[in-house]
């Protein structure tokens, strides 16, 4: 029940202040003399959501979140993705998550205090470099940047690239995965290292775009490390331990993906009904076709099957343990994008031209969709573990009824 107030709270502060800003937030980073930074309006309604307590949801209370179980943080994720940057507001973007859970269990007290707790207070924002543009990065075990131990430092060579946030003018640390043996065993081949932005011989490269977008003010740019030195206790974990602990982060971040695909689907579901009672074409309203409440029906199914499945899958992953449920993880990342892409794409074609526009936030919500078939992790990737958990069960059944 408290949730429930919680949830309600963060749908309340999305209503009203939120999404009535989107346009002015958009104008704010067209006009802008610096893309690379917090608009004004998002500084705004940063601090008023921190002011209210509406800031780091899984985070424990100690770290200043709200501690919340993972069943607790899904309906959140949902509302929250209602727009692509509603996560940031209240300080819950996956990759502040994810590194500030992997500090805390793995982190110095020195790194904690000098660059975790002001990342978790949003003072500052940090990125993570694990894609090399060189190396196929689907497969991180191959990864070859350089992570060199040199006396009491560690010396890193190499370029990263598609660092979401690295090119913010808030960002001040990297978490860099790197190769420290690559003789060593495939998983215990790479470590992670906290690079601070102002490192001397650390360069910004290119910064990308995706599908035309630049996502500013967070962006996804190259990093180039040219002899970049960092103390050995800059080292996050253990040597030859960054890849497991980079997958023992990856939990919640698929629950918050799966869920925020969620929250991009009911975004559409509201633009196309609220459009399609308005939008009068040929005397009447465009709802009155049958092929506009056909689309508006298999997207409610759609949706509602995709959550219950998240939901379960979340509920699994807190009583059981990640590995448990390593097969609907991938599921639902396979999934979750794919059926927000098809809602959104129906909204899109009802709206005409207003849906591929800057009107409403449908193309950009598409864009965001389409590249987390790929950003995180390619569906082919998932749906490989998927067959492997699959064809693991179907033996195991065999062997326990005897079948052939
Ligand atoms: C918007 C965006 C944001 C990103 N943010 C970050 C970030 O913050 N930090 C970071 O480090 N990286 C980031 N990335 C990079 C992302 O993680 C990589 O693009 C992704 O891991 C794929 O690696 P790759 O591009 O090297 O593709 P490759 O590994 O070269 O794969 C290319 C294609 O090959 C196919 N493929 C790969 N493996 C298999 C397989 N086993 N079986 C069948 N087919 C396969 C898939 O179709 C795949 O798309 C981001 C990417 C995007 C698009």
């Amino acid at each position: 029940m408290a949730n429930e107030k919680l949830v309600r709270e963060v749908e309340a502060f999305m209503l009203e202040r939120v999404i009535p800003t989107e346009q002015e937030h958009h104008h704010q980073l067209q006009t802008a003399a610096n893309r690379w930074t917090y608009t004004p309006i998002m500084r705004e309604l940063r601090a008023e959501a921190k002011a209210k307590g509406l800031w780091l949801f899984p985070m424990p209370v100690e770290l200043g979140g709200r501690g919340l179980s993972l069943m607790d943080y899904a309906p959140i994720c949902e509302i929250m993705n209602w727009c692509n940057h509603g996560p940031e507001i209240f300080n819950c973007y996956t990759g502040t998550i994810s590194n500030g859970t992997a500090m805390n269990a793995h982190a110095s007290t020195e790194l904690k205090e000098r660059y975790m707790k002001p990342l978790l207070a949003g003072e500052i924002r940090s990125c993570i470099s694990i894609t090399e543009r060189n190396v196929p990065s689907s497969d991180p075990t191959d990864l070859k940047f350089d992570i060199r131990r040199d006396g009491d430092d560690y010396v890193l060579n190499g370029v990263k690239s598609w660092a979401t946030g690295g090119a913010m003018d808030e960002c001040r640390f990297i978490l860099v995965l790197g190769a420290t043996d690559l003789a060593a065993p495939r998983h215990a081949r790479h470590s992670m290292v906290l690079v601070p932005r102002e490192a001397k011989g650390l360069s910004l490269g290119r910064i990308e775009t995706v599908m035309g977008y630049d996502d500013a003010p967070f962006g996804h740019c190259d990093l180039i490390f040219d002899n970049v030195r960092v103390p050995a206790a800059n080292l996050i974990g253990k040597e030859g331990e960054g890849f497991l602990m980079m997958q023992s982060t990856l939990g919640v971040g698929r629950i918050q993906l799966g869920m925020g695909a969620i929250g991009a689907a009911e975004r559409a579901m509201m633009e196309l009904c609220s459009w399609v009672e308005k939008r009068i074409i040929g005397g009447r309203p465009l709802v009155d076709r049958q092929v506009v409440t056909d689309a508006i029906a298999r997207s409610r199914i759609e949706i509602d099957a995709c959550r219950a499945f998240i939901v379960q899958t979340a509920r699994r992953m807190q009583e059981q343990g990640m590995k448990a449920v390593r097969g609907e993880i991938a599921q639902l990342k396979v999934l979750a994008p794919d059926m927000a892409l098809r809602v959104l794409d129906r909204a899109m074609q009802f709206h005409g031209g207003a849906g591929l526009s800057y009107d409403t936030p449908l193309p950009e919500l598409w864009a965001h969709m389409r590249t987390v078939r790929i950003g995180e992790g390619a569906d082919e990737v998932h749906r490989e573990t998927i067959a492997k958990v699959e064809l693991r069960r179907q033996a195991e059944w065999r062997a326990a009824t005897g079948r052939a």
